[in-house]
């Protein structure tokens, strides 16, 4: 492409962003950008650590209730961790919400309650990386920083047809990504490219009849965009094995609070094994159960973390032990997705 084929590219795109531009609750459109309205960085920000994590459909009730119960970032940062745990608990990877914390506390603390207004002050914050720095950057004050995601780097790859393979091709699609990056409206680009993304540039099926850059396509033109991004063959993620257990008293479960570093890490749980590379059998799984008790095999559930699957067989019986809560109902929802896996398969429903 030439640098006018850029141009023509980036003024194609725009309009149909200003035409199309999905509505999301933390974003201001195209029409009141235009008229002086300016996004919430702390809106912006929280947003952007969601939306690593999950889909926008599974993160907007999070959002809507983080921003009614801490409209701003200083009332986030006030708030104990322990219900902020707990309000992001079903949106997994609870290293991203202590992050969250440390952010909004440094900010709080640091910055009189005021986001940094460029990607270098944003970064040097606890927990945001390069690509959210960028994204709050050019979303929250309109600075001319390259927002790269994974929707992105598929668009440029096909939108150049990119032969070199994932994850290999990573800084070329990064740098042809910035090469179309201009000081004009550079906050409803990086919006534009992930609603392209995100509705049209699919990872399987593209809507290329709908797409407003397919006469600027490379991949498109040859018609296989849908072999794009090129990719290495993925190792399969490791497997870990582990044991749950549900121990009942009075029609409560024993819960207990993780140790407050690594997975999960101070959230309340089940008790479980340790989670290792090999299966475990009835007698290892009753050998290492928190409490005697008559321990009966409850079946088992399949958890996909980030780096690994786990196998987790659940065990079940009556009685006592030290737990840091006893719950039912409403007290297990918050529970993370794998310990309610757990308690469902276990127990048939929940209590
Ligand atoms: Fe993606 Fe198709 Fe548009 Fe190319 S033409 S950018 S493959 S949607």
């Amino acid at each position: 492409m030439t640098p006018k084929d850029f141009s023509a590219l980036r003024a194609r795109l725009l309009a149909w962003y200003d035409a199309h531009a999905r509505a999301l609750p933390w974003r201001v459109g195209p029409a009141d950008h235009a008229a002086g309205v300016r996004a919430d960085p702390y809106r912006v920000w929280l947003s952007e650590v969601m939306l690593q994590q999950t889909t926008v459909p599974h993160a907007t009730p999070y959002f809507l209730t983080f921003t009614r119960r801490w409209p701003s970032v200083s009332d986030l940062a006030a708030a104990p961790d322990a219900e902020v745990m707990a309000a992001w608990a079903g949106l997994g990877y609870y290293a991203r919400a202590r992050n969250l914390l440390a952010c909004a506390r440094a900010v709080a603390a640091d910055h009189g309650g005021v986001f940094p207004n460029a990607e270098e002050g944003l970064r040097a914050l606890p927990g945001v990386g390069a690509y959210t720095a960028a994204a709050v950057a050019a979303i929250a004050f309109d600075r001319a920083a390259n927002v790269v995601d994974g929707n992105v780097e598929r668009v440029m790859s096909r939108l150049f047809a990119v032969e070199e393979p994932m994850p290999h091709s990573k800084p070329a699609l990064k740098a042809l990504a910035d090469g179309l990056v201009a000081d004009d409206r550079p906050g409803d680009w990086a919006q534009a490219l992930m609603d392209l993304g995100a509705t049209v540039c699919r990872p399987k099926g593209p809507l290329c009849d709908r797409c407003p850059v397919s006469d600027f396509c490379a991949a498109f033109a040859r018609g296989d965009q849908d072999t794009f991004p090129r990719k290495t063959k993925k190792a399969d993620r490791p497997r870990r094995y582990g044991v749950a257990y549900l121990l009942m008293r009075e029609g409560k479960l024993a819960l207990v609070q993780r140790p407050p570093k690594g997975l999960l890490g101070g959230m309340l749980g089940l008790p479980t094994s340790d989670w290792r590379a090999t299966g475990w059998t009835d007698a290892e799984a009753i050998a290492a159960a928190p409490v005697e008790a008559a321990w009966r095999d409850a079946g088992e559930i399949e958890h996909v973390f980030t780096h690994f699957a786990l196998t987790l067989r659940v065990f079940r019986a009556e009685g006592a032990m030290r737990a840091d809560e006893w719950a039912a109902g409403r007290g297990l929802e918050a529970l993370p997705s794998v310990f309610l896996k757990a308690a469902v398969a276990g127990l048939g429903r929940l209590l």
